[in-house]
């Protein structure tokens, strides 16, 4: 397989343009090493790029329980007049706005400062390994193949494509074979914010609020949602069992749906971003053909749901159709089973781990089908910790994953498989294998945890305290 192909050389490979992958390289090189981000698509930056609210940045009080390569992101959209802002949903979170188009920037500048080499347009189709160590990953692009070299290997690729590939065990799914729906974001702009709060202040039984003990604290529906009026931002959830969705559910004038999320993306374009499609038929996101089928349904949901907009929620009356994200968005796909596994009482819990590498603070999230979906609180407003032993795959030496291919239950994956744990475990992975080059250790197991946790406090991670 390696021979007659070309090679290349790098101290870090990361595997994967998303969230997790872009922090990953990011620290890496911004801790010394030579890195190459390998990435299928031809935009780097992942779901940072489909106009979604980042979680998971923030606990439900409000305190950031992430940092460092994030904020560098968020800084640079800040500069470009493209930050939105912190916003409360009342209902279990409180979430990161940003606008996706300048986003694409603030990703590539914060790469080009550390002098990470990308390569889109490339996918990894092979590894070449010895034994739990991986020599080199093979990639194909337009100029044909390539064994690249490394010393370490970060597995960012959401569906742990590389970690699988060297051996390492995984899970997929639920047992009987669910898979969170496929989804599409699209977005919305010209939209009057004073007009939309003003119908969900006074439509509080069709809100998703107070959906915690910690964010309901005592208060009816009808408070919270004077609170997003007061808030004053065009963050809106409808449920689908209030009585603005219902009745159109019903009626076929939408797709069913959990809930129509609404988040600002642009103050200058008065736009938002709409989080409600879904196709939930269990399509294995390595299936290339299974996802493109869905492709048409998303679409025509996507503009179903604009024109209901449009014509029934008051503030969209001139809002125009303003575009989709960059692809479709697949939830869940292969979990790597690595050595701690995080799980559902790890995250409920609020537990904190002696060798805790990030943090996690969004609820439990599993999209079902129809109107289904799981969504469970982090205890007491609070946050948990994710060990770097969820980072380890078993069986291999210098690989490590990050992001929504990390080490958890379904349940555990359901909630750290958000943007803001995605970078800070993709910040861990990136700084120890930058470490553990520098101390010519021979594997990932070998760097002392407490120097590691050291070095990202220093670089800006959270990994202490918030609850
Ligand atoms: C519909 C939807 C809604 C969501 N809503 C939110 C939200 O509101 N807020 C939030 O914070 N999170 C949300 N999430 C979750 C979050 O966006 C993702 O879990 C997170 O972005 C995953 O990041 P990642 O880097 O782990 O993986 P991904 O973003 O999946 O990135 C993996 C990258 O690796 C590349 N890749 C994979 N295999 C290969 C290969 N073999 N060769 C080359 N490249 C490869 C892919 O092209 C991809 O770009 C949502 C997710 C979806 C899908």
């Amino acid at each position: 397989m390696a021979q007659g192909i070309r090679q290349a050389h790098f101290d870090v490979v990361v595997l994967g343009g998303g969230a997790s992958g872009v922090a990953a390289a990011a620290a890496a090189a911004k801790n010394g090493r030579k890195t190459l981000l390998v990435e299928a698509g031809s935009m780097l930056g992942g779901e940072l790029l489909s106009g979604m609210s980042i979680d998971g940045l923030l606990n439900a009080r409000g305190e950031y329980v992430c940092g460092g390569i994030s904020d560098e992101l968020l800084e640079e959209c800040r500069r470009m007049n493209g930050f939105v802002g912190p916003i409360h949903d009342f209902r279990l979170i409180c979430y990161v706005c940003v606008d996706p188009e300048v986003m694409k920037i603030a990703v590539m500048r914060v790469l080009e400062r550390y002098g990470v080499t990308p390569w889109m347009y490339t996918l990894a189709e092979d590894v070449v390994s010895d034994g739990g160590r991986v020599k080199g990953l093979v990639v194909v692009n337009k100029g044909g193949r390539t064994l690249v070299t490394a010393d370490y290997f970060i597995d960012c690729s959401g569906d742990g494509d590389l970690a699988v590939m060297a051996g390492a065990p995984y899970e997929l799914g639920a047992p009987d074979g669910e898979l969170q729906p496929l989804s599409l974001m699209f977005r919305m702009s010209n939209v009057e914010n004073e007009p939309l709060l003003a119908f969900a202040r006074d439509n509080p039984e069709s809100l998703a609020v107070g959906e915690s003990d910690y964010i309901r604290a005592g208060r009816t529906d009808a408070q919270l949602a004077m609170e997003l009026y007061k808030q004053g931002q065009p963050s809106v959830f409808f449920k689908s069992d209030g009585p603005f969705l219902e009745g159109a559910i019903e009626r076929g004038e939408l797709a069913p749906t959990a809930l129509i999320m609404i988040m600002p993306t642009s103050v200058a374009r008065k736009e938002v971003c709409v989080n409600t499609t879904r196709v939930a038929e269990n399509i294995v996101g390595m299936d290339a053909a299974g996802v493109s089928r869905t492709m048409t349904t998303l679409m025509e949901q996507v503009w179903g749901c604009s024109e209901f907009l449009k014509r029934k929620l008051p503030g969209f009356e001139n809002a125009q159709f303003a575009g989709l994200a960059p692809r479709i968005g697949i939830r869940e796909t292969r979990r790597i089973m690595g050595d701690y596994v995080l799980t559902l009482e790890d995250a409920v819990g609020a537990k904190k781990h002696p060798d805790c590498i990030a943090k996690g603070a969004h609820h439990v999230d599993i999209h079902q089908d129809g109107v289904r979906q799981v969504r469970i609180a982090i205890g007491n407003g609070g946050s948990y910790d994710i060990p770097f032993q969820c980072l380890l795959p078993r069986q291999l030496d210098n690989v490590m994953v990050a992001g929504r291919c990390l080490s958890a239950t379904r349940e555990g994956m359901g909630t750290a498989r958000m943007m803001g744990p995605c970078m800070a475990m993709g910040q861990a992975a990136g700084t120890a294998a930058a470490m553990c080059i520098d101390k010519a250790l021979p594997d990932v197991r070998s760097l002392p945890i407490r120097e590691l946790q050291q070095r990202l406090r220093e670089q800006g991670a959270v990994i202490d305290g918030v609850h």
